[in-house]
C-alpha cells in the first residue's frame, strides 16, 4: 500500500470480509459489523459527520471487547488503526468531501480544463449519459449532477484537458 490508497477504503475492505464471514452467533460480531460498515461506507461516499467518526471509534471498541471469538475481537482492528495512523484522511472525507487518494469513487469529479479543449468532441461522443455539452472547436464542459463517472472521457481526450479534481 502507498499513497494510492485510501485508508478509510482499505477498513471498509476488511469489514466486508468480516461481515461476510461473521458466524452470527453473537451480537457484537453480527450486527456491531455491520453498523461500522455502513459507517464507513457513508464517510467514503462523503456523507459522513464528525459524530460518524465518534461513533465508528466506540463501537469498534464495543465490538472488540464484547465478541465471542476471535474474529470479532480483531475485525475492528483495521478501523482503529487507520484512524490512529489517517486520522487525517477520514477528516478529509468528512470535512473537506475529498478522497486524497482518489480512490472514493463519489467523492471524485471530471472536469474539463477550459485552456486544454479543442472542442474534438471525443469525449461528448463517448459519454454513456451525455453529461458533456459543447460545440465543435469550442470549449466543453462536464455537468456534475449527470456524470455517473465512468472515466470514458479521461481515456479518450488525446489533449490532457479531462482531469479528476
Ligand atoms: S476530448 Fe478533450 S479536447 Fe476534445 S472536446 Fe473533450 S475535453 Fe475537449
Ligand atoms: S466520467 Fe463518464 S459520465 Fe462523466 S462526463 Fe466523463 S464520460 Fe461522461
Amino acid at each position: 500500500m502507498d499513497e494510492d490508497d485510501c485508508m478509510v477504503s482499505i477498513a471498509k475492505f476488511y469489514l466486508d470480509f468480516t461481515v461476510e464471514e461473521s458466524c452470527g452467533k453473537c451480537a457484537p460480531c453480527r450486527i456491531g459489523n455491520k453498523r461500522l460498515n455502513e459507517m464507513l461506507e457513508k464517510i467514503c461516499e462523503g456523507k459522513g459527520t464528525m459524530h460518524d467518526l465518534d461513533l465508528l471509534r466506540n463501537l469498534s471498541h464495543v465490538v472488540k471487547d464484547t465478541s465471542l471469538c476471535g474474529l470479532g475481537q480483531t475485525s475492528p482492528n483495521p478501523v482503529l488503526s487507520t484512524m490512529d495512523n489517517f486520522m487525517d484522511e477520514y477528516l478529509a472525507h468528512v470535512v473537506d468531501h475529498k478522497c486524497p487518494s482518489g480512490q472514493c469513487k463519489a467523492l471524485l469529479q471530471y472536469v474539463i480544463e477550459a485552456e486544454n479543449c479543442v472542442g474534438c468532441t471525443a469525449c461528448a461522443r463517448n459519454c454513456p449519459v451525455n453529461a458533456i455539452a459543447g460545440e465543435r472547436k469550442g470549449v466543453h464542459v462536464i455537468d456534475q449532477e449527470t456524470c455517473i463517472k465512468c472515466g470514458a472521457c479521461l481515456e479518450k481526450c488525446k489533449f490532457n484537458a479531462v482531469f479528476i479534481k
